[in-house]
């Protein structure tokens, strides 16, 4: 990864390393992922994904919503 590396969106800005929350929605479901590795721009806040990464942030979403899912149905009462 550049260091210091400007942003596309406002040609200004440098870009960080920081670690970032993304809410996923799916048939009313939300989940949440945290500590996301991912460069933010300083001025604008527009954040950049390593490539590869969004393969498995979105596999972790699937796991979260099937978990979630289980919640709500309530048949996590049943395996307990
Ligand atoms: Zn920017």
């Amino acid at each position: 990864m550049k260091e210091n590396a400007i942003c596309k969106a406002c040609r200004s800005g440098k870009l960080l390393n920081r670690e970032v929350g993304q809410v996923f929605e799916r048939e009313g479901l939300e989940v949440k992922i945290e500590g996301i590795p991912a460069l933010v721009c300083e001025e604008c806040n527009q954040v950049y994904f390593s490539p590869g990464i969004g393969d498995k942030i979105a596999n972790a979403a699937n796991h979260l919503f099937i978990l979630s899912e289980i919640k709500h149905t309530g048949e996590y009462r049943a395996a307990v």
